[in-house]
């Protein structure tokens, strides 16, 4: 990203749009200013090679200087650098879990308005972790509830009982032979936390397998169980059709954009907003009404089932855009869950004088110089009395729009198709996934990536993901994704019926056509990895083979929050080879990145794979496709 390309720089017209928009009012302080101050990116710290752990540092490690002061080596630096990424990734998601059951225990008390949407599910997952499904719905949740709680807060000497009733017995066998059966996160985290102090564990191959025991921990908690109590409340994924990017905002309404990674608030906000009542208080403020727009991964969540998406009027974007979104001038509010509200959107609605309300809905989340007083921290109690309050603020808000500042929004937006998920897309198929693997068989599709990723600066916003999804579907691979690469893939155009057409290979194109879908299937928010892995324990119970031999790639192109080491970590974990890319910073160790990217494979029949040119990158997961397949 050294050089001026605009499409260097970001992939959506929409953002290169509001950039000159923004740079024709003289403000010159986005992502594309601030990487380029930035300048060149240091070797050492992107080679995971430094360490700032101690006053006597930072220490470097170089030829000349293979060992810190204090004697470690460079793979022992690089894996506990790597472990503390792990570890606060781990923290974020199961902030996630965390809230979520919070949420359960007040709807098995019967105070939140959130009830059971989908009892089948709830009914299977009762009695998948051997609980009792008499009783009434309450009951029944209220009991998930307290097993999960259990399982968060078991001893790192007591194995999680989950993951032995979810996980096949092949993995569970190797994960007990390598010592990496995990228990509850917060005594892994603890165990871990401890460890990457100086001087305490600096035995790289051990850093590494406390890495891998947080990615099953945080992995089946909050990715894997998160979603499923999610699908239990909210409904599973079904098809939804919609709209995406910035042009989606339309002016002439009070706009509220749910923005994060948590869906709790924003569904309620969403639903509520709608009602006759604040619509007509809208009307009452000059406006037509008000619109509700989904961000980042909480927009995925809540579009992929169809009694929230109803209420949603669009997808404005992921992480990249959301400063573009807010300098469009036409959102009143942005009500922030964890994660991801980057501190340039306050630093421009701050600097541009916006009347934009950024307004916390997490505990964790903070903006410099945005009032405390101002969070309104979800509570699942009495969240629609929570809801109310930050629809009445974002009318007051709406009335204080600057009549001097210029409203101006991309006419850009584009169709998207979202909403699947194991079952929906077992729907799609008839029932079983037969015509799937028949279509892998004779050849039609080469197989499947499942793919999560944020979006970097570092290879362009969404410029290498995008390029790196063509090739795949050219090559006839059918691509699943989640994150905040859906964003740019419904944006992008990627998840319509016309991606097919453009972008598919003739194998793919003739499959997506029988069955009516886009050849890259929108599996939801970047926690949602948990929905692919449920899908890959589903095939790999149905065909009666471990996870290793399913032709399935998993991939993160434009890795950038630590939550992904989760993904990454718990996709090797299962046996799944997974690409990542920026190359991440553990290339400094030589043992490392031996174990990480070739021996892990033959212990635990996944391994992690980098290559910098999206091209490469898609060529080598299509010969390791054949590979699994021959
Ligand atoms: S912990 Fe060791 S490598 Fe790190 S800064 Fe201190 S002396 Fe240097
Ligand atoms: S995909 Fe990444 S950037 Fe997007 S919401 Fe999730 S963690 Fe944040």
């Amino acid at each position: 990203m050294g050089n001026n390309c605009d499409y260097c720089i970001t992939a959506h017209d929409s953002v290169k749009e509001m950039h000159s928009f923004l740079r024709s009012m003289g403000y010159r302080h986005t992502f594309f200013e601030r990487v380029k101050r930035q300048g060149a990116i240091c070797y050492f710290g992107e080679q995971g090679r430094c360490c700032t752990l101690c006053p006597d540092g930072p220490c470097r490690i170089k030829r000349r200087a293979p060992k810190g002061k204090c004697g470690i080596d460079a793979d022992g630096l690089a894996a506990r650098n790597l472990l503390r990424l792990v570890n606060q990734g781990g923290a974020a998601y199961t902030h996630d879990f965390k809230t979520t059951l919070k949420t359960l225990k007040a709807v098995a008390e019967g105070k939140s308005p959130f009830t059971v949407k989908d009892r089948k599910k709830m009914i299977w997952f009762a009695e998948k972790l051997e609980l009792s499904t008499e009783g009434t719905d309450r009951q029944i949740i209220g009991r998930i509830a307290e097993y999960l709680e259990r399982e968060f807060m078991k001893d790192i000497n007591e194995p999680l009982d989950i993951v032995k009733k979810l996980a096949p017995e092949s993995r569970v066998k190797k994960w007990e032979a390598l010592g990496i059966l995990p228990g509850g996160y917060i005594f892994e985290s603890h165990e871990a936390g401890a460890k990457v102090m100086p001087n305490i564990d600096t035995d790289f191959m051990d850093l590494s397998l406390s890495a891998l025991r947080l990615g099953l921990s945080a992995g089946f908690l909050a990715n894997i169980a998160t979603t499923i109590i999610r699908d239990i409340i909210f409904g599973s994924p079904d098809i939804t059709k919609g709209y995406a990017d910035i042009g989606v905002l339309d002016k002439d309404y009070v706009n509220i954009v749910v923005h994060g990674h948590v869906p709790w608030m924003g569904s309620v906000v969403a639903r509520m907003a709608k009602e006759e009542k604040f619509q007509k208080k809208a009307k009452e403020a000059g406006a037509k009404g008000i619109k509700v727009y989904g961000s980042l991964c909480t927009g995925q969540e809540m579009l992929q089932r169809p009694e929230i998406a109803k209420y949603l009027d669009g997808q404005v974007g992921n992480w990249l855009t959301q400063e573009f979104v807010a300098a469009t001038g036409a959102v009143d509010a942005f009500l922030m869950d964890k994660n991801c509200a980057a501190p340039g959107l306050g630093d421009l609605v701050q600097k541009v004088k916006l009347h934009t309300k950024l307004i916390p809905v997490s505990s964790v989340v903070r903006l410099r110089d945005i009032p405390v007083d101002q969070s309104v921290i979800y509570d699942p109690e009495i969240v629609e009395k929570q809801a109310e309050k930050l629809i009445l603020l974002s009318i007051e808000a709406y009335k204080n729009r600057r009549k001097t500042y210029p409203i101006h929004i991309p006419d850009k937006k584009t169709p998207y198709i979202a909403g699947f998920g194991v079952e929906s897309l077992l729907n799609i198929l008839g029932g079983t996934p037969d015509p799937l693997l028949e279509a892998i068989e004779n050849g039609a599709i080469k197989g499947v990536v499942g793919l999560v990723s944020c979006t970097t600066m570092k290879n362009g916003h969404g410029t290498f993901t995008y390029e790196f999804v063509k090739e795949l579907l050219k090559r006839d691979i059918l691509v699943l994704i989640t994150g905040c690469a859906s964003s740019l893939a419904q944006a992008e155009g990627l998840t319509n019926r016309e991606a097919v057409e453009k972008f598919a290979g003739e194998g793919l194109k003739g499959v997506c056509k029988i069955l009516d879908i886009p050849p890259v299937l929108n599996f939801g928010s970047c926690l949602d990895t948990g929905r692919m892995i449920h899908l890959i324990l589903a095939l790999s119970e149905y065909l009666g083979v471990d996870p290793s031999q399913l032709p399935v790639v998993a991939a993160a192109p434009e890795y950038y929050n630590n939550d992904a080491y989760i993904d990454g970590l718990l996709a090797v974990a299962m046996g799944i080879n997974t690409y990542v890319n920026p190359v991440p910073p553990i290339v400094g160790g030589p043992a490392l990145t031996r174990l990480l990217t070739r021996d892990l494979e033959d212990i635990l029949g996944g391994r992690f794979m980098v290559e910098p040119d999206p091209v490469k990158a898609a060529q080598m997961i299509q010969e390791e496709l054949d590979r699994k397949l021959n």
